[in-house]
């Protein structure tokens, strides 16, 4: 079976992860130890987008999909997007890190830069409810229908917070939204989220550096679904929207 880490980081954290830092080449050897095919890269929060891009797009021996880094205070960011676009597949935001909603008015332009160049974007979802939480990018999600939205960490990281958003996506049938297994490991959760709004809406991630494919490879194993619905997660979900 075809799998994708469609999250990973690669390079420098912040004082957040105590300046923590791994390789591209470290990353190459732990994605092909644990029989990952591709993945989706980013950054970082301490490393710069153009740093990581030029390491992983020429690479031969594994293919990344890059996802640049959305800071809005970076003061090369807009130039970056406008020399890279076609280099780049997807946009990364993380309003806990940037200590931001998406919702501010300093990510709209880079909304807009998704939709009108259809990158969907990767959003971190987490338990800091009033910046991070996922009703934020729901809210998002239906101002903006032509932009695709992956909530990572099932859209909060935790049964109680993230069984409530698949509940939101299922109810208002927010065809644009698709919710990311990275760092959930509450497999029995997985479960109920995967049969409330279908397997062709969960991507699958690990969050590495900072977890490994092979903690998270498993809770979509395990999965009371047939293996099909199991590829979808693992690659044909997140090929389908790279390919758009
Ligand atoms: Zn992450």
């Amino acid at each position: 079976m075809k799998i994708i880490d469609a999250h990973i980081h690669i390079g420098k954290w912040s004082e957040l992860f105590y300046n923590y830092e791994s390789n591209v080449q470290e990353a190459v050897t732990v994605m092909k130890k644990s029989g990952v095919d591709s993945a989706v890269c980013m950054p970082a929060d301490n490393t710069p987008n153009e740093h990581l891009l030029k390491e992983v797009y020429d690479l031969t021996d594994f293919k990344f999909y890059f996802n640049a880094w959305i800071n809005p205070e970076d003061k090369k960011l807009d130039e970056f997007l406008k020399n890279n676009m076609d280099k780049i597949s997807l946009f990364k935001i993380h309003p806990s890190v940037q200590r931001k909603r998406i919702t501010d008015q300093s990510y709209k332009k880079y909304l807009e830069l998704a939709c009108e160049y259809n990158k969907p974007v990767i959003v971190h979802c987490g338990r800091w409810k009033e910046i991070a939480g996922y009703n934020y990018p729901l809210e998002v999600a239906g101002k903006y229908p032509e932009l695709v939205l992956i909530l990572a960490h099932l859209g909060g990281d935790q049964p109680s917070i993230y069984l409530e958003c698949a509940d939101e996506v299922k109810n208002k049938k927010f065809d644009n939204v698709y919710l990311g297994t990275e760092s959930v490991r509450e497999f029995y959760f997985v479960n109920k989220v995967v049969r409330k709004i279908g397997a062709e809406k969960v991507v699958f991630g690990s969050d590495y550096n900072l977890g490994l494919p092979l903690m998270y490879i498993p809770v979509v194993e395990s999965l009371d679904i047939p293996a099909s619905d199991k590829e979808l997660i693992f690659s044909g979900n997140i090929l389908r929207l790279l390919n758009n």
